[in-house]
């Protein structure tokens, strides 16, 4: 008879977080994290001295530990999962126990995401990820998390019901990974799916993506992790504006009442009439100065000269929306935490309705972007 596996004491930790998902070229933004800010995925490696009283203390802070095999392997039917040379301890380099060390050594992580090779949309994906669910079965385990990363095609009408049965049978936490590279989540069709995975697939996370990351959030989504080189590549263009744009390492900004990332020249001519933000950083920016206003005006934010403050900004504003969905929970019901969120889209639809009211006509209006409509309930605008 299987064994069972424990129960897992410290996985509601990162429940209602927004984790910040780091890459090595990205960790040092693990500084910039507001501390109302909830958490981090680094990248596997040695953890950067700076960081390490983050990761060594008291924490406030969930962490979770992502080998990130996707980024360079692809899974197979016969090898789903990564691992490092096998060790002294595992010579056979048996994928069991080695997913049993992993669990075991990876303090002080909270979770750890299996080493979990890209899967391609065909049957060796399928296969690949069967396997994978086979091999997480057994193992006793207080912190692993099945890594799905997935490769382009799966987020369809169809991947997602594929998905959904395949992951129904696992029985520790899983999580969807999701990059702008290998899968974006950059139309309807693509963000119904992932609805449609994260709401028949309880206790599920969604890392990786942009703002999608927030609607998966209040889909039933057991945790998110937000990668902000995603958001840089994903920002959208204009109408008539070059795509990709020049420096996608440069993030959009952010707006909060527009939920929109603003990137690009016509976004650009817009910062001034946009008013000032007023999350932790750019609260702080304004008190340092002492100008007798509070905040920190948008056209400053987009000229600024750092990536990283952009970064910080977008991070706080991303976690104060995660705040306010998940306000109350557990006691707060599915349809409330979906309400939320619908009401929070559609006011920024409107927001974008007023500011192109008001601004000067001969600017090109700022369009809210299709997924917007999509979450606000208006597909066919
Ligand atoms: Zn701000």
């Amino acid at each position: 008879m299987p064994r069972s596996p424990d129960p897992l004491p410290r996985s509601s930790d990162p429940l209602s977080r927004v984790l910040l998902h780091l890459r090595e070229s990205t960790s040092t933004l693990l500084e910039h994290v507001p501390e109302s800010a909830a958490g981090a995925v680094l990248p596997a490696g040695p953890v950067p001295p700076q960081h390490r009283w983050t990761v060594g203390s008291g924490r406030p802070r969930p962490l979770v530990l992502d080998p990130a095999r996707y980024r360079t392997e692809t899974a197979t039917p016969r090898h789903p999962f990564r691992f490092t040379p096998p060790s002294l301890f595992n010579p056979e380099g048996d994928p069991p126990r080695a997913l049993a060390e992993l669990d075991r050594w990876s303090a002080p992580f909270d979770l750890v995401l299996t080493p979990t090779g890209l899967l391609t949309c065909d049957k060796a994906g399928i296969q690949a990820l069967m396997e994978a669910v086979r091999l997480v079965e057994d193992v006793r385990t207080h912190r692993l998390v099945l890594a799905v990363p997935l490769g382009p095609g799966w987020l369809t009408a169809t991947g997602a019901q594929v998905l959904a049965a395949l992951l129904d049978s696992v029985r520790i936490p899983k999580a969807l990974v999701l990059d702008a590279e290998h899968s974006p989540v950059d139309s309807v069709e693509r963000l119904r799916a992932l609805r449609c995975v994260v709401t028949e697939s309880p206790d599920t996370a969604v890392l990786g993506p942009g703002l999608a990351a927030l609607d998966a959030l209040a889909h039933g989504a057991s945790f998110v992790s937000f990668d902000e080189t995603t958001t840089a590549v994903d920002a959208k263009p204009y109408p008539g504006e070059p795509f990709p744009p020049a420096s996608p390492v440069r993030p959009g900004i952010l707006h909060r009442r527009l939920l929109t990332y603003l990137a690009g020249p016509t976004a650009t001519v817009h910062l001034e009439g946009l008013g000032r933000c007023c999350c932790e950083p750019c609260l702080r920016w304004g008190e340092e100065r002492g100008h007798g206003q509070v905040g920190r005006p948008y056209s400053v934010l987009g000229q600024e000269g750092s990536a990283e403050a952009a970064h910080a900004h977008n991070l706080a504003v991303v976690s104060d929306v995660a705040r306010e969905l998940t306000r109350g929970l557990p006691d707060v019901s599915e349809a409330e935490k979906r309400g939320r969120w619908w009401r929070l889209c559609f006011e920024a639809v409107r927001a974008h309705d007023w500011h192109n009211g008001a601004a000067d006509p001969a600017l090109p209006p700022l369009d809210p972007p299709e997924e917007l409509l999509f979450w606000a309930g208006y597909p066919e605008r």
